[in-house]
């Protein structure tokens, strides 16, 4: 297990991000947030999923204007995404936000900044700072001019006596996204929110998010993560939590390991492993479960999982850290596994 580093922690609401707190999960919702409604039912089915913050626009003054009711029903700290308008940033954080992310460089001027600073400092708000490298304009060297720009950013802050900060940098390309947090973490201590930016939508965006989280967690950096995909934000949760889980840093929910099925499988492995998916979503407690193509291999290749199945076309086989338990008929395997990973003996 690699060593996490010991990031400054500061209090989202009720979660805490950065220490040794395990690495939070967030999404954004794309409601309008003034269709109040909407942007409740989004964030409750986030919460449903898997996330423990939740981020809102604020774009205008029509979206502050229904913060405090969206706060009040949510059942997750919340964190306002401001731009260009100080006041909006003021706003929020009366509403009874729980973060605000703000881009420092358009908050217009240091006075400004100096005064979403002292809000925060009166109602313990946390702020998100960060550097995009699509908003940092042009360089032949953006890893360099973002650390930069960031440098002066947390100077600023630092100068106004306000350390309550979660930094994020983020770029659309995995290389170099990598390179300024760990640059960034050799430097300072602030907790990191990670994610790769606009990595794009399906299978590709899944896989490059995955890569350059991936890397950073392995790094020992990162204390909450996005993972930014285009289309319905429900849709981040999952794989930041199988990545998480696959990472040993959420000690929660079933890994399901399975084999890639070869010349030796008799079973429909996609279907089973499917189902078995389905069937263990709601299982809190944190179970690794092997579903295998074949009893000869099967049992030892899986033998480091808490429990596991395999089978052939005439009977479904159950075992134990790669130690058969339980010859079954193929068709009542997973309810067997079921009643196993429900059972008090785990
Ligand atoms: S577990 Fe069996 S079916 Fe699956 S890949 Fe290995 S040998 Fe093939």
């Amino acid at each position: 297990m690699f060593i996490r580093e010991n990031t400054k922690a500061v209090k989202v609401g009720n979660v805490q991000i950065g220490g040794q707190n395990k690495v939070v999960i967030q999404s954004m919702t794309n409601t309008f947030t003034y269709d109040v409604a909407k942007t409740i039912n989004q964030i409750k089915d986030l919460q449903k999923a898997g996330a423990e913050i939740v981020r809102i626009a604020v774009p205008d003054k029509r979206s502050l204007d229904c913060v405090s009711d969206i706060v009040k029903a949510s059942p997750v700290p919340l964190v306002a995404d401001i731009h260009f308008d100080y006041k909006l940033a003021i706003g929020a954080i009366e509403s009874g936000i729980a973060k605000i992310r703000i881009n420092p460089g358009n908050m217009g001027g240091e006075d400004k900044l100096t005064e979403i600073i002292t809000k925060a400092k009166e109602y313990s708000v946390p702020i998100r700072i960060g550097v995009n490298h699509g908003s940092i304009g042009k360089s032949d060297d953006k890893v360099s001019l973002s650390l930069k720009v960031l440098e002066e950013y947390i100077s600023f802050f630092e100068s106004r006596d306000f350390q309550e900060l979660v930094i994020s940098l983020k770029s659309s390309d995995i290389i170099s996204t990598v390179k300024m947090n760990r640059l960034f973490a050799k430097k300072y201590n602030y907790s990191l929110h990670i994610g790769i930016t606009e990595s794009g939508f399906g299978e590709a965006g899944l896989i490059k998010s995955s890569a350059g989280i991936g890397a950073l967690l392995v790094d020992g950096l990162g204390d909450t993560v996005r993972m930014s995909l285009t289309g319905e934000p429900v849709k981040e949760i999952k794989p930041v939590k199988v990545l998480l889980r696959s990472l040993g840093l959420l000690k929660e929910g079933v890994e399901i390991i399975s084999c890639p099925t070869c010349g030796r499988t008799e079973i429909d492995l996609e279907k089973l492993v499917t189902e078995v998916d389905k069937r263990v979503k709601d299982v809190k407690r944190h179970l690794k479960v092997a579903v295998m193509g074949c009893i000869v291999n099967g049992p030892g290749e899986a033998e480091d999982a808490d429990y596991g199945i395999c089978g052939t076309k005439e009977a479904g086989m159950i075992f134990e850290r790669g130690n058969k338990i339980k010859t079954v008929p193929f068709d009542s395997l997973v309810d067997e596994l079921m009643k196993l990973i429900k059972s008090d003996k785990l």
